[in-house]
């Protein structure tokens, strides 16, 4: 089947450059589980790339959030406050820690979380005397990092911790403000990330916890291996967990944190036509950009100028009836069976948001030829359906 006719994916990954060496290195030196030269490579390699001072790989993105909040005491009694509209990994660790998550709404300059009503909740719970959240946990989402700056401010004044949910957004940094030239997941006292399959680099499935603290990076790569004290004869000091990342994904992943920077720049060229063929669709807008941001455009979001979820449906349906994966944004948290009794900050944003806004296929692999066959059956959809 030529690539013109077969199905577009929404995100696959771009497995090349060393991988298949490196792969091979793990068979014929028998390094194939969490101990291993590439797990200790890849955490060095990606410390320094994304300017941080301690990586520890992890199993996956959610096993790094469990245990950054596990890192940070977070347990039964706190609060977290966490991005409403997120993928719902986001959130579970909250749970699992048995601490109680508080849902933020979006604001629509980034789609992140409004700093504004975590200004507010801190001021407020400050003057109310009622106890802090024991950590705010912000999402860069779909790639576009989130307006950090007013919410570590309110953070520091009443010293409550920053986790960065990056899973999305490796790569993206800020371009201006205190923050200018340092990447996602590395201003707060802890960040994440995730390699799963479908995010810009993989490792099969993989994530890590980035943090500048040493005692808080020990205690994460601690609590990763099933918190086991030094010595032959088996003594643990805490409940641990099997985290660690394998040392055959370790090696996928420094192969592919070798290629970020080509897979960063083919995401980004495939954003900016996607942008030309938007701005010619009176009816769409892209997603929004800030001007102090630059996205990873991990995943490329488009939305209607007036929110219609049937319609945005529609759409979507049309467009994998022509063979294109499409979705639409993350449901909210709170409008998921399981989070509709959280506590929520904030009002209909992300509701709206929900209502618009829908991904088109993003993966680095995806040829200029496929994405014309994507723009023309967005054409068609939104000829052949019709606003509310
Ligand atoms: C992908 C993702 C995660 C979790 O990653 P896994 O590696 O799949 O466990 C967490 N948060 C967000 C926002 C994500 O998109």
């Amino acid at each position: 089947m030529s690539s013109s006719e077969g199905r577009i994916p929404l995100s696959v990954p771009t497995i090349g450059g060393n991988a298949a060496a490196y792969l091979q290195a793990c068979l014929d030196t028998n390094f194939v589980s969490s101990v291993g030269p590439f797990v200790e490579r890849f955490e060095r390699e990606f410390a320094e790339r994304v300017g941080s001072r301690f990586a520890v790989a992890c199993a996956s993105g959610t096993a790094a959030l469990h245990l950054a909040l596990l890192a940070l005491d977070i347990g039964p009694g706190d609060d977290v406050l966490v991005a409403d509209l997120t993928f719902v990994a986001s959130v579970n660790p909250i749970v699992y820690v048995g601490a109680r998550p508080v849902l933020v709404d979006a604001e629509t300059e980034t789609y992140g979380m409004d700093p504004a009503l975590v200004v507010a909740e801190l001021d407020r719970r400050a003057a109310a005397g009622e106890r802090q959240p024991a950590a705010i946990e912000v999402v860069h989402l779909l790639g576009h990092p989130m307006a950090l700056e007013p919410v570590a401010a309110a953070a520091a004044r009443h010293d409550v911790p920053i986790v960065e949910d990056a899973s999305e957004a490796l790569g993206a940094t800020w371009t201006s403000g205190p923050y200018a030239g340092r990447s996602v997941g590395t201003i707060g006292r802890v960040g994440t990330y995730s390699f799963n399959g479908n995010k810009l680099i993989t490792t099969g499935g993989g994530g890590m916890v980035v943090t500048d603290d040493e005692a808080l990076a020990r205690r994460v790569r601690h609590l990763s291996t099933q918190a086991r004290l030094p010595g032959l004869a088996y003594d643990h000091d805490e409940v641990g967990y099997n985290y660690r990342l394998t040392n055959v994904a370790a090696a996928l992943g420094v192969a592919q944190l070798e290629e970020l920077d080509a897979l960063l720049a083919a995401r980004r060229a495939v954003a900016a036509r996607y942008d030309e063929a938007v701005a010619e669709l009176p009816e769409l807008r892209p997603a929004p950009r800030a001007p102090w941001a630059d996205s990873s455009f991990w995943l490329y979001t488009a939305a209607l100028a007036t929110p219609d979820a049937a319609r945005r449906d529609a759409i979507l349906a049309h467009l994998i009836e022509h063979g294109i994966e499409a979705r639409p944004i993350w449901r909210p948290i709170h409008a998921t069976r399981r989070y509709a009794d959280a506590t929520r900050l904030g009002g209909d944003v992300a509701d709206r948001i929900f209502a618009s806004a829908f991904c088109l296929p993003s993966s680095s692999s995806l040829t200029e030829a496929d994405q014309v066959r994507v723009i023309d059956a967005l054409r068609a959809a939104l000829a052949a359906t019709t606003p509310r």
